[in-house]
């Protein structure tokens, strides 16, 4: 028996997207719609953030219409207010930064450590100010970015750690949960993540004063009447989704670790091309597969591209922050930032991809890793 070729080419890329599996949401949503409250008082709302907080081990969740919901809501929470300024990395993708802006605040754009996503703590140290009130850290790609230094650093300094885990869901660093090592956790459910519902959001705490704020701030402040909020509810369908698909997570990132070892292991010796790096207690959710190229990646960008792998540097354009004119403004000189975004490679290797397809983007890894190496030589 012959499985057909998958073919693909530039103009016909891997598809990136993954679609979960019908796993019973119809029926929780058709529950939803048989008791009629369809809104974010639904009572779907508190079985869900409890069904989260019970999967990542934390005392709250509070969920929210989107991941960006959840930065702006747990900024404001946290005192961000205008002339405040926020640490973010320069490795940040936009709607990770856009609600520093929303809150009036400034963005203090940080370098990453050298080869890593965590901020580098001597460029922290040298950009905290009387102003500083939150720093934002960000294990993009789902890659664990080990902050334990500069969380040290912060602390010390009285700033509260936010993690964007909008990428990150069972991401593990030192044995525990991205989004659940600081002060808040965001979280992101929009199509494109690991927990999908279409829209949404959450963040996580074991803070429980700062979780009633974010839940009084996206709740219209309980319409008490007493204090200043905004309306970021998730409707119920949406939790509804959620809460089923949550279930299926597990076996998710089972898969989705299968396939990256498996492309791993189609890696040449000494080739040019390794895994972004991560410590011994650390795993990647494999939101992406990254790889990062021992020297400028350009030329291999160029050829995966060529053979439909391109790259986030490709498909969307993925740049340090400071590259996009609404945070221009804020550029600094971030040599590491910017040799990390321009070595990176990032692999799909979600649940859709059929056996076929990962060996064949095995294969190619392979040729063009050899390649790379080749063009390498003296
Ligand atoms: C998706 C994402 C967000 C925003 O989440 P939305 O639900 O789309 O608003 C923020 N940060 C990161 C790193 C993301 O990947």
């Amino acid at each position: 028996m012959t499985t057909p070729e998958p073919a693909f080419d530039a103009a016909h890329p891997v598809d990136d997207r993954y679609t979960p599996p019908a796993c019973g949401e119809l029926d929780e949503i058709t529950g939803v719609l048989a008791d009629g409250r369809l809104s974010g008082g639904a009572p779907v709302l508190p079985i869900y953030e409890k069904a989260l907080a019970g999967w990542f081990g934390v005392q709250r969740a509070v969920a929210v219409n989107s991941g960006t919901s959840a930065l702006h809501a747990t900024l404001i929470a946290l005192g961000v207010r205008p002339g405040d300024e926020v640490l973010v990395p320069a490795t940040a993708p936009l709607p990770t930064a856009m609600p520093i802006l929303t809150c009036g605040a400034t963005p203090v754009i940080v370098d990453t450590a050298a080869g890593s996503l965590t901020l580098d703590p001597t460029d922290v140290a040298a950009k905290l100010t009387a102003r500083t009130k939150a720093a934002i850290t960000l294990p993009l790609w789902g890659y664990p970015a080990d902050d334990t230094t500069t969380a040290g650093l912060l602390t010390a300094a009285g700033i509260p750690i936010i993690e964007d885990a909008c990428q990150a869901h069972g991401t593990k660093v030192r044995g525990r949960y991205a989004g659940t090592r600081h002060r808040a956790g965001c979280f992101s459910t929009h199509d494109r993540k690991l927990l999908a519902t279409g829209e949404g959001g959450f963040v996580l705490t074991d803070d429980e004063e700062l979780a009633d704020r974010i839940d009084f701030y996206t709740h219209l402040g309980h319409l008490n009447g007493h204090v200043h909020g905004v309306n970021h509810k998730l409707a119920g369908p949406l939790a509804a989704i959620g809460l089923r698909r949550l279930r299926g997570l597990e076996a998710q990132l089972r898969t989705r670790r299968a396939h990256a070892a498996r492309l791993l292991a189609a890696l040449p010796d000494d080739s040019p091309l390794t895994e972004l790096g991560y410590g011994p207690q650390d795993t990647p959710n494999y939101y992406n597969l990254v790889l990062i190229a021992s020297d400028s990646a350009e030329p291999l960008a160029a050829g995966f591209t060529a053979a439909g792998l391109p790259p986030d540097s490709t498909r969307y354009a993925y740049r340090p922050l400071y590259h996009r004119p609404l945070f221009a403004a804020y550029a600094t000189a971030c040599p590491n930032a910017e040799a990390l975004c321009a070595a990176t490679l990032q692999l799909p290797v979600h649940p859709d991809m059929s056996p076929a397809a990962l060996q064949w983007v095995a294969d190619r890894i392979g040729v063009l890793a050899a390649a790379h190496a080749e063009r390498q030589r003296p």
